[in-house]
């Protein structure tokens, strides 16, 4: 019996799945998400990695299966600068308290930073919504409160939030450590409090357009000439009218990357609306664009 449930264990060990991060050098985006919030498209939903030498560095979104994509893909929530979340639909956020809860158990001190969209009128500020599932005597989960506690015994590690203005016309930044920058700028989703986030490392850089119907000019500037354009094919081209009010169709896909010329882009938050399409709405958006078009898939890493 006991030599039964020693090789069970054994066989557990082995089954284990091997951590599958990005290469140990240079720069490089793991998509942990590449669906949206239907379950159709059998993919988690949407977040993204940004390695830096082998070290998970900036996440950007959070949605509901890359708490286990974060795990498998061996990256390390002490590595973190920042999260940048785009907006605060549940399939963008809803994995960031497992994340915070897993990273209770981890070696983590310094503080984390969490940058969203500040509050619209159906939307919490990002800082609320932290706030609301935080908060050390009213949150939802207030036994995890330490990490919102301004006292100095906030445990394990302090979390702050800022909140970005969506208001404003142009982009600003976010953060700024002199190794990595955070741009942003607000973008159209219906009427959700909306961001686009831009990346930069040195000299190189990553967009994340988020959902948007990318439709204005300086959402548009904000893209222009990055290496890695990580774009939202959310709806096919026979869309409805409020689909296309929160979405970029394939066409508005194309001529953003015709007129920005971003070095690659990766086609994600796949729905099964739009993943039933996949070869047209690619065909779509390669059409007069001179870089690489790749179909993002959970787990799959774009170097840049
Ligand atoms: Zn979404």
């Amino acid at each position: 019996m006991l030599a039964t449930l020693t090789a069970l264990a054994a066989a557990l060990v082995l089954a284990a799945p091997t951590p599958r991060g990005c290469p140990q050098e240079g720069i490089a985006v793991q998509i942990l998400g590449s669906g949206g919030p239907t379950g159709d498209d059998g993919r988690a939903s949407s977040g993204y990695l940004v390695w830096i030498d082998g070290r998970a560095r900036v996440l950007v979104d959070a949605g509901g299966g890359t708490f286990q994509r974060f795990a498998a893909s061996g990256a390390r929530i002490e590595d973190l600068e920042a999260i940048a979340l785009t907006h605060l639909h549940v399939d963008h956020t809803s994995d960031l308290p497992a994340l915070l809860k897993a990273a209770w158990f981890g070696d983590r001190e310094r503080p984390l930073a969490i940058f969203g969209p500040a509050g619209g009128p159906d939307f919490p500020a990002t800082s609320a919504f932290v706030h609301a599932l935080f908060d050390p005597d009213e949150g939802a989960w207030r036994y995890l409160g330490g990490y919102l506690d301004d006292e100095d015994h906030a445990h394990p590690f302090a979390v702050s939030v800022a909140d970005i203005p969506v208001s404003r016309g142009e982009a600003m930044t976010a953060y700024d450590d002199g190794k990595v920058r955070l741009e942003t700028v607000a973008v159209p989703h219906g009427d959700v409090p909306a961001l686009a986030w831009r990346v930069e490392i040195g000299e190189r850089s990553i967009v994340f357009m988020g959902d948007q119907r990318a439709d204005q000019q300086r959402f548009f500037d904000l893209t222009r000439g990055a290496d890695l354009l990580i774009a939202h094919a959310a709806i096919p081209s026979e869309a409805s009218k409020s689909a296309r009010a929160l979405h970029a169709t394939p066409t508005a896909l194309s001529k953003l990357v015709r007129a920005t010329k971003p070095g690659k882009v990766a086609l994600s938050h796949w729905m099964g609306r739009s993943l039933h399409q996949q070869k047209p709405i690619r065909a779509i958006v390669a059409k007069g664009y001179a870089g690489e078009v790749l179909l993002a898939e959970d787990g799959m890493c774009v170097g840049l």
